[in-house]
C-alpha cells in the first residue's frame, strides 16, 4: 500500500509541476491552492466573461437561493450597520435542526473555515492529518500551510475509501496524528463512505483521536448504506461534522458553514475561529433551514441531470464514477489540465486536477443548459475518437 507523507514543500513541488504546464506564476496558484484552487484562474475573466461561462468547476448550486431565503437576506440589510443585531437565532436553529445544544455548534463563514479552524487547533506540536487521496484538498492545504503535514492514502481500485488501512495506519502513528479527515461523500469521486465503514473506523482507531467528517454534499445522497455521522457526536464521541451552506442552499458567496462536535472539542477550537459572518447569511440560514421544498427540488433536479449527462457520456463509450453528489467523473484518458483549458476556450469550467486521478474530469452539475452546452464541447473535443476502451 503506498501511503504518502506529504510536507508542504512537497505539495509546492507538486504545484510547481503543474505551473509549468499551465504557465501560471506560482504565487498565483499559491494563492489560489489556499482558497480551494478554481481549474482556471477566475482573475483571468472579465465580468461579463465569468457571467457567460458555464460553470461547472466549484460544485456550486447554479439556482440560488430560493425565495423565502432571499427575502430573509433582503430583511436583514436593516442590520448592515450594526454590530449586536438580532441573528435570527441561527445558532439554536442549527442545533434544534440536528437535535444538540447551542454549546455543540460552531459558526464558520463557510465550512471552509471550520476545516481550517480543525487544522489549527489539532495539528499543533508537529501533530499529522490522515485521510485518503484524492480528496477535498483544503484540510491538506492548510496543514502544509502552517507546516504540518499530512499523511494521505490512496483510494481503493473502485475510488472508494480504505477505511480497513486508515485504521491500521492511524493505529501505528497515534501519537504523532491531530485528527483523521474523513469527507464523505468524497469529493472529487462523488462515493460515500457506508455507514458500517464509519462505525468500523470510529470504534478500530484510538478513542480519543479526534475524526473531521465533513458532510459538505449530504443534502445530494439516495444511497441507503450512507448516513449522516452526527449521532456519534450525540454519543460523545470525538466526532466533528462539517456542514454548508454552500452547495444545497445555494449560498456559497454568502459564507456560511458550522461544525457539530461534542462541547469539549468546541471549545477548543472556538478561540481558532474569526467569527465573521455576516447579517445577511445569518438570516439567510435561518430561512434555509426551514425551506426544505426548496432543498428537495434542488437534489430533485440536480440528480436527473447528473443522471442524464453521465448516461450520455457512457452511451459515447466513456466510464463513469456512480456519484451521489451535485459532481461526477468521467474517466477522459487524457491529463485535465490541458482539457480543461480546451472546454474553457469553449465557454465551459470544469474542474481541477486532482492528483493522481489526472485523467478523471471533474464536472459539476449546473443547469439543463450548462449541462447541454458541456455535452456540446465533449463531443466537439473528444470527436469521433470515443471512449470506446475506457474501463
Ligand atoms: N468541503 C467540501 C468537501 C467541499 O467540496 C467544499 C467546497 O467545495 C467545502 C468543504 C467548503 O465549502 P464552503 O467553505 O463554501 O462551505
Amino acid at each position: 500500500m503506498d501511503v504518502k507523507t506529504v510536507s508542504r514543500r512537497g505539495f509546492m513541488g507538486g504545484v510547481a509541476a503543474a505551473l509549468g504546464y499551465i504557465g501560471v506564476r506560482p504565487g498565483d496558484v499559491w494563492a489560489q491552492a489556499r482558497s480551494a484552487a478554481p481549474a482556471v484562474p477566475r482573475a483571468r475573466l472579465s465580468t461579463s466573461e465569468y457571467d457567460a461561462v458555464a460553470k461547472l468547476a466549484s460544485n456550486e448550486n447554479p439556482y440560488g437561493p430560493p425565495e423565502s431565503v432571499m427575502k430573509a437576506m433582503t430583511e436583514a440589510f436593516k442590520y448592515s450597520n450594526r454590530y449586536g443585531y438580532p441573528d435570527g437565532g441561527i445558532v439554536q436553529e442549527i442545533a434544534a435542526h440536528h437535535g444538540v445544544k447551542p454549546e455543540n455548534v460552531l459558526l464558520g463563514a463557510g465550512s471552509g473555515e471550520i476545516l481550517q479552524v480543525v487544522g489549527t487547533t489539532f495539528l499543533q506540536d508537529g501533530r499529522k492529518v490522515i485521510g485518503v487521496e484524492p480528496s477535498y484538498g483544503s484540510v491538506y492545504q492548510h496543514a502544509s500551510g502552517i507546516k504540518a503535514d499530512a499523511i494521505k492514502l490512496p483510494l481503493r481500485d473502485d475510488y472508494t475509501q480504505d477505511v480497513a488501512e486508515m485504521i491500521k495506519v492511524a493505529r501505528a502513528n497515534y501519537r504523532d496524528l491531530g485528527f483523521v479527515y474523513l469527507c464523505n461523500p468524497n469529493n472529487p469521486t462523488g462515493l460515500v463512505v457506508s455507514k458500517q465503514d464509519v462505525k468500523l473506523l470510529l470504534d478500530g482507531i484510538p478513542a480519543d483521536l479526534p475524526v473531521l467528517i465533513d458532510e459538505a454534499y449530504h443534502h445530494f445522497i439516495d444511497d441507503a448504506r450512507y448516513a449522516t455521522s452526527i449521532p456519534y457526536v450525540l454519543e460523545g464521541r470525538p466526532v466533528i461534522v462539517a456542514r454548508t451552506f454552500s452547495k444545497i442552499a445555494a449560498l456559497a458567496g454568502m459564507r456560511l458553514g458550522y461544525a457539530v462536535a461534542p462541547k469539549y472539542l468546541i471549545d477548543e477550537m472556538r478561540p481558532h475561529a474569526v467569527g465573521s459572518i455576516n447579517a445577511l447569511v445569518k438570516w439567510g440560514g435561518v430561512a434555509a433551514l426551514k425551506d426544505t421544498a426548496a432543498q428537495e427540488q434542488v437534489k430533485r433536479v440536480t440528480r436527473e441531470l447528473r443522471d442524464k449527462t453521465t448516461a450520455e457520456l457512457q452511451a459515447l463509450g466513456f466510464s463513469v464514477i456512480p456519484s451521489q453528489t451535485n459532481f461526477f467523473m468521467v474517466h477522459v484518458k487524457r491529463h485535465v489540465v490541458p482539457l480543461a483549458e480546451e472546454f474553457r476556450k469553449k465557454g465551459v469550467l470544469v474542474g481541477r486536477p486532482f492528483p493522481p486521478m489526472t485523467e478523471h474530469l471533474r464536472v459539476s452539475v449546473g443547469t439543463a443548459d450548462e449541462m447541454n452546452r458541456f455535452m456540446a464541447a465533449f463531443k466537439e473535443i473528444f470527436g469521433p475518437s470515443r471512449g470506446t476502451t475506457a474501463q
